[in-house]
């Protein structure tokens, strides 16, 4: 050793060192203050030797690395520290050096960094909205507290014919007719005291005053807007001229159309009117002289005139046969037109269906036993329907003729009646001829009837069905059927039972 000192080299050493040299016991109380951490931290060795360590820092778990750490200095003076542990024997050794200036260098530069950051973002919002300004398809104006303008875009110039020098800066009354001029100023003075953002259209009828006086109609939205530098308004404003037109424009059809419509109304009813008198003469026109007919036929018939040969008794039986017909389809048309023009009061009652069904087969019974044709009906229980008895009749009879009619000699028809949903649902089938499936429907439309199959099967009207549909609906039930060709028709309606 070349000292003869060596305690006090490592003394002169410690304290010339840039960095602070501080050693704790294990009971972490300063034993060693160099000069260096006075000079970094503040504090003294005299105010250090002894005492915890005046810093409220965490020591880092492992030894000889870097952490770098903020503390606070005697009296409170902000310090960056760069800070290394070692062991001694005693407990442990912190190397403190004073990195402040660099970090604060660090700090600033960061600082300068953002601020030109913002400055940029500022700058392409700035940007930003000066595009979203000129591609809006409404004009747009920012007008500050006392009514001057302070921003506008291109369309704004167009609308109102002015240069955009010529409008920046001057009051926002310009824009507006002469005659509410004054108002305007005193509605602009009143937002003020009550801010609030308005849609476009909810105001009065507005208008706007181009350059050369003339004016036109706006839709305005407001909202108000509070920046750095103070209060302002923006206001969107939205030329109205063509829409207003194309409204004027279809209110005028409209109104047309409707009067049109009126008109068409009328006539159509004229036309009902005209058609009920119509049938309503017909059947009068057209039944008298057939009763003629047939009343005369009838008196030929019973030859109390004098013999007829055989010849004239078949052309009699003919004449009396068409005439029936004819009758009976004049007959059906007006029952039909009745129904359709909804002149048909239905006179309902509690009706025992069964004993209907006993009515109406007493008085169809005779054309099934000519053909030889047995009619059975299954009625587990009596029902009781809420119908018109001679509509329900009809149906009824429609029913069972057709069946009768349409199944040859021999057949078997069979009426079932059950209960069904607050509903009696009749059933009439046959084992005749049948219908095609593809007939199913268009044979409740009205002269509808089934091409080849009725030929020869007597004549009909091809209005028994149409009838017999509107007649179920109108008592409030639907009408269905299933059927075959060859292997017979099944016909099922249904009438609302009598509530209990
Ligand atoms: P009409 O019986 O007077 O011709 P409808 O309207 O009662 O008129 O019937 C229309 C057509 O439906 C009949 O012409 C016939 O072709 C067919 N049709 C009706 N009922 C039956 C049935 N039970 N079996 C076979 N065909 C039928």
């Amino acid at each position: 050793m070349p000292f003869e000192n060596p305690g006090k080299f490592l003394e002169t050493l410690l304290d010339a060192l840039p960095f602070g040299i501080v050693a704790l016991d294990h009971a972490g109380l300063v034993q060693l203050w160099s000069f260096g951490a006075q000079r970094i931290l503040g504090w003294t060795e005299e105010e250090a030797i002894g005492r915890p360590l005046p810093l409220d820092i965490r020591l880092p778990d492992r030894n000889h690395e870097d952490a770098e750490i903020h503390v606070l200095g005697r009296e409170g003076r902000a310090i960056d520290l760069d800070l290394r542990t070692a062991h001694w024997e005693k407990g442990r050794i912190l190397i403190l050096t004073d990195v402040s200036q660099r970090v604060s260098a660090e700090r600033e530069m960061q600082g300068l960094r953002e601020r030109e950051l913002t400055a940029r973002t500022q700058m392409h919002a700035e940007r930003r909205f000066r595009e979203l300004l000129e591609a809006a398809p409404d004009g747009i104006i920012e007008v500050d507290r006392e009514g001057h303008i302070l921003t506008l875009n291109m369309v704004t110039e167009k609308m109102f014919g002015y240069r955009r020098e010529e409008l920046l800066g001057q009051p926002v009354e310009l824009l507006v007719p002469e005659d509410v001029r004054r108002q305007h100023a005193g509605h602009r003075a009143g937002y003020w005291s009550h801010p609030v953002t308005r849609p476009m259209g909810s105001g009065l009828a507005l208008y706007g005053r181009r350059k050369n006086g003339s004016s036109f109609p706006v839709e305005i939205s407001l909202s108000p807007v509070i920046s750095d530098d103070g209060f302002r308004v923006t206001a969107i404003i939205r030329d109205i001229t063509e829409r207003k037109q194309s409204e004027e424009r279809l209110q005028a059809l409209q109104k047309q159309y409707t009067s049109e419509l009126e008109l068409r109304n009328r006539e159509i009813e004229q036309a009902n009117r005209l058609k009920s008198e119509f049938l309503a003469n017909m059947s009068h026109e057209l039944r008298t002289p057939l009763h003629t007919v047939i009343g005369f036929a009838e008196l030929l018939a019973e030859e109390t005139k004098g013999p007829l040969n055989p010849s004239q008794k078949r052309f009699i039986d003919h004449i009396h046969k068409d005439a029936q017909h004819l009758l009976a389809l004049i007959n059906e048309i007006l029952d039909l037109s009745k129904i359709e023009a909804g002149r048909v009061q239905l006179q309902r009652e509690a009706l025992d269906i069964g004993a209907v069904l006993e009515d109406v087969l007493s008085s169809i019974g005779s054309q099934g036993a000519a053909k030889s044709i047995g009619i059975e009906t299954n009625i587990p229980a009596p029902l009781s329907v809420n119908g018109d008895h001679m509509r329900v009749k009809q149906i009824l009879y429609n029913l069972l003729s057709n069946a009768v009619k349409f199944t040859p000699e021999g057949g078997r028809v069979l009426v079932e009646i059950i209960g069904v949903d607050g509903f009696a649902q009749v059933s009439v089938s046959d084992t005749g001829i049948g219908i095609p499936a593809a007939e199913h429907n268009s044979i409740f439309d009205k002269f509808h009837q089934v091409g080849a199959t009725t030929i020869g099967m007597g004549e009909g009207t091809g209005l028994g069905l149409p009838i017999t549909k509107r007649l179920v609906e109108e008592h409030g039930g639907r009408i269905w059927l299933i059927s075959e060709p060859g292997k017979g028709s099944r016909f099922t309606f249904t009438l609302p039972l009598v509530a209990k």
